[in-house]
């Protein structure tokens, strides 16, 4: 087992986003044992090289590859001997090099997988935030991940809290659901028709979490929860009919899990994504995060549940059905979701669209068995296309 003294070499994908930051918040903290080693980010150049300069990586790597120039530049500039690095081929292959033996997967979207994937090939421990992977290639990712010996550690808060209720077998084989709960989003209570003027600057305000627009428009959808429920399949091996969802707007107890004998065990704390970070980075051993502990008698002293409410936000039902029907149906809906969110924020379409784009492109390409990665790359490809066509068309309707 680790001892206390033994150092981590971590790699963060997507550095410059909000995982990212709390991931390297948690690093910060324990520099006798946690090293970024490797830093990478899609584009935003300018916050990469600052990041460096706080942390001093072995590499860094900018996704976008007319970055380069200006990372090489700045790293000079800055007196860094840190190696710059763009595109991502490279970026595969330090995730799956020596340089690192943990891997903080914090990509967003469908472009988080080739890198996981790589991590996971190469047995690594993956403190996974990138949910997109899983419910694009969740059987191929978990095989993989099994067949090397890597540990995937979910950083997703709710699947970090059933992580830490299962701790062995013997929990999982008396395992009789898991509950995952879900704050509602920043439009909780609202009618259907109320939402169909929404702005994108109201979708991103979420009332509990600080994250970045893409999946704070998910969380507002309620697709997010769905994305979810897809990902506790692949990691916790339980069907959709043995997973719930409830809605707890103090997002305080972040997932339960109900076993045969009728206890329920859930985790609690702040919102603050640090605490699974922290549990990623140490466990089984738990170190510290910078996250407060839980006093209940000051949050209000109440914790309030409600049912989902799947009439003014179909894409949690969309996504329990792409998972009941299995092969290339989550990775379409993933990815006919993605582009929705996108026009969304770009104000090419209203907020109904989102749920409407991702029906339409799930009903009109019929599921397939996905037994390969090519075959969920071209479910995806074809998706992505099909929506993106299909975005004016749904701008007028919704
Ligand atoms: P974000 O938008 O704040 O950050 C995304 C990061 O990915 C950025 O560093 C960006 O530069 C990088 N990136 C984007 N495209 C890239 C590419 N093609 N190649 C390399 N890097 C690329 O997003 P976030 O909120 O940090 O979320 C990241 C992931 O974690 C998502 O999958 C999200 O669902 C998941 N997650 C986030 C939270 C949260 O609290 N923010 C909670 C649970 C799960
Ligand atoms: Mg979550």
């Amino acid at each position: 087992m680790a001892g206390l003294l033994s150092m981590r070499n971590v790699a963060v994908l997507g550095a410059t986003g909000s995982i990212g930051a709390s991931a390297l918040d948690v690093i910060a903290r324990h520099p006798d044992r946690l090293r970024a080693t490797v830093l990478a980010a899609g584009r935003n150049v300018e916050a990469l090289v600052a990041l460096c300069v706080a942390h001093r990586p072995l590499h860094a790597v900018i996704a976008d590859p007319a970055g380069l120039p200006g990372l090489e530049a700045g790293l000079r500039a800055a007196g860094l001997a840190t190696q710059a690095h763009a595109g991502d081929e490279i970026l595969d292959a330090l995730a799956a090099s020596d340089t690192c033996d943990t891997v903080v997967a914090a990509i967003v979207g469908a472009a988080g997988l080739p890198s996981t994937l790589a991590a996971a090939r190469a047995g690594k421990r993956i403190l996974l935030a990138n949910k997109e992977s899983l419910v694009l290639a969740g059987e191929l990712l978990m095989q993989a991940a099994h067949d090397a010996g890597a540990t995937i550690v979910p950083v997703d808060s709710e699947h970090n809290a059933i992580f830490q209720c299962l701790p062995d077998a013997h929990a999982h084989a008396g395992l009789r659901r898991i509950v995952l709960t879900a704050s509602g989003g920043p439009f909780r209570g609202r009618q259907r028709g109320e939402l169909a003027s929404v702005t994108p600057e109201q979708a991103v305000a979420h009332p509990k979490w600080s994250m970045g627009p893409k999946i704070s428009v998910d969380s507002a959808t309620l697709m997010n929860k769905g994305l979810e429920v897809i990902e506790a399949h692949h990691l916790f091996g339980v069907d959709g009919d043995r997973i719930a969802v409830w809605v707890h707007p103090q997002s305080l107890v972040h997932s339960l899990v109900e076993f045969v004998d009728g206890s329920t065990l859930a985790q609690l704390g702040l919102p603050d994504m640090r605490t699974a970070l922290a549990v990623g980075f140490g466990w089984p051993e738990r170190i510290s995060s910078g996250v407060s502990g839980l006093d209940l008698l000051t949050q209000g002293g109440r914790l309030d549940f409600e049912a989902p409410d799947l009439e003014s936000f179909p894409c949690l039902r969309l996504a329990f059905e792409a998972l009941a029907t299995g092969g290339t149906a989550p990775a379409v809906l993933n990815a006919a979701n993605e582009i929705a969110v996108s026009a969304f924020l770009q104000r090419r379409m209203g907020f109904l669209a989102i749920p409407a784009l991702v029906e339409e492109t799930l009903a009109t390409l019929p599921a397939a068995p996905a037994n390969s990665l090519e075959v969920l790359r071209e479910a995806d490809r074809q998706a992505r296309h099909l929506a993106e066509q299909s975005i004016p068309r749904m701008a007028a309707l919704a």
